[in-house]
């Protein structure tokens, strides 16, 4: 049986992989813009860095998360053996965890040098039920800005990916900017007891998981899927009127950078993001056409207590990541091509045989020059040369046929006009690049 790639993985080809080229090149133009550098992290990492990072009972941590086993560890555990924490490894899930991670084992934050600010950009993934604009293995970049105290941070960090998107040619008008505040350690506890009193009053209508979710992390029920769930959770106590003194000030001054910045935003309480290491601000992008349920293209927030659970100094930091798939399917909704066609701008094509290794190394000489250059590698006719020349795309034919070799010369061939002219061979690359 022929092998296909598993469930929910795509294979990025042709326009798709220019796509994702890309979106990396405008995301590597936007965040430097911002002082953001590049990091490459590993693909996976210990499994206790996502637990713990993300939080134990998020639906990444408990039932997203890829395995990965060594042949020698997956023997181990078949004769009943333990593994040690660093060979339990997991597949990235999200790039957060790690980027804090690799800040605090470098050491990356010297004396009085904050903030870090790093982007990364490669493949997550999460074991979920594939649909449109869901999948198993995705691509996201992110940025993460490690110690920037400023409420003008958390402004920035949502004035950066707004950037993002309107560079890759997404309209500010089809798209909209939800907001929340998830409080400290100080506002938090007291908020999700509220909440889970008020799902105890409503325990007949939540599901299982969410009855569940009361006793273990009730804010996590703002995120469920199940629609009778969503309809009481509409109904529950807003964190806004929660806020202690300083959330409730700094989420004030968050919207007023906001508004002074020129971004329109709207509150939503039920905003929480996947994971629990969210502090204080949170954000969500949503496209209004294109992408039904999996509409969020884009979102992050604050995280002033990660840095300390992943085992480094207590370090405030913020970030977001974004989602390639779901643009690449919101550009196609707005009827944005992110990958240009790219086409040669030479096809070199042989009158017969006997010109062939000087063909090849004017193929090279032009290349060389910096000229795309396509050329046939068939022993094909002619005719079905030009038909492919043709078919590429391609801006010139350059043709050479022994009597044009005898002189030292091709024929240059305009596809589009069918203009003809005779060129020298030795000045080729250099004629055809004042053409281009
Ligand atoms: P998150 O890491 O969950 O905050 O998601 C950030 C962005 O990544 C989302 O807004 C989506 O654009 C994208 N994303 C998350 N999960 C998936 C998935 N399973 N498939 C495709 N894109 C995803």
């Amino acid at each position: 049986m022929a092998l296909k790639a598993p469930k929910g993985c795509v294979d990025l080809i042709g326009k798709d992989a220019r796509a994702w080229e890309r979106f990396c090149a405008v995301a590597a133009d936007v965040f430097t813009r911002y002082g953001y550098e590049r990091i490459e992290l590993p693909t996976f990492e210990q499994v206790d860095l996502f637990v713990r990072g993300c939080g134990e009972t998020t639906d990444v941590a408990t039932k997203e998360i890829f395995s990965v086993l060594s042949i020698g560890a997956a023997a181990k555990l078949r004769e009943g053996g333990q593994l040690k924490a660093d060979q339990r490894l997991a597949l990235r899930p999200e790039g957060t965890a790690s980027v804090v991670r690799a800040v605090a084992q470098h050491n990356l934050i010297p004396q009085g040098g904050a903030p870090v600010k790093l982007y990364y950009a490669g493949p997550m993934f999460r074991c979920e039920r594939p649909q449109k604009g869901r999948l198993r293995e995705f691509h996201q970049v992110g940025i993460e800005c490690l110690g920037a105290i400023d409420a003008t941070a958390d402004a920035e960090m949502i004035i950066v990916c707004m950037r993002f998107f309107e560079a890759l040619g997404l309209q500010t008008s089809s798209m909209e900017l939800l907001i929340n505040s998830m409080g400290c350690p100080e506002c938090r506890p007291a908020y999700a007891q509220k909440v889970a009193a008020y799902m105890h009053e409503h325990e007949g209508e939540l599901c299982e998981e969410c009855v569940r979710r009361a006793e273990t992390n009730p804010l996590r029920a703002f995120d469920c899927k199940n629609s009778g769930c969503f309809d009481v959770m509409e109904g529950a106590p807003r964190f806004e009127d929660e806020l202690c003194e300083h959330c409730r000030e700094r989420f004030a001054q968050v919207k007023a950078a906001l508004r002074a910045a020129g971004l329109d935003y709207r509150c939503d309480s039920r905003l929480v993001r996947g994971f629990d290491y969210y502090t204080g601000t949170v954000f969500e992008v949503q496209v209004t056409e294109g992408l039904g349920s999996q509409s969020a293209i884009g979102g992050g927030g604050r995280y002033d207590k990660l840095m300390a659970e992943v085992g480094g100094n207590d370090v405030c930091g913020l970030g977001f990541a974004v989602g390639f798939e779901r643009i690449v399917l919101a550009l196609e909704a707005a009827g944005v091509q992110l990958a240009e066609e790219i086409h040669p701008q030479v096809y070199v094509a042989c009158v017969d045989a006997t010109v062939r290794d000087e063909a090849f190394q004017l193929v090279q000489d032009l290349r060389d020059a910096g000229i795309f250059t396509l050329y046939d590698q068939q022993g094909r006719s002619l005719k079905s040369q030009f038909k492919l020349a043709d078919k590429s795309g391609a801006t010139y034919c350059l043709i050479l046929g022994p009597e044009e070799l005898a002189a030292g010369q091709a024929k240059l061939r305009h596809m589009q006009t069918h203009d003809e002219r005779p060129i020298a061979l030795a000045s080729a690359p250099q004629e055809i690049l004042s053409l281009i």
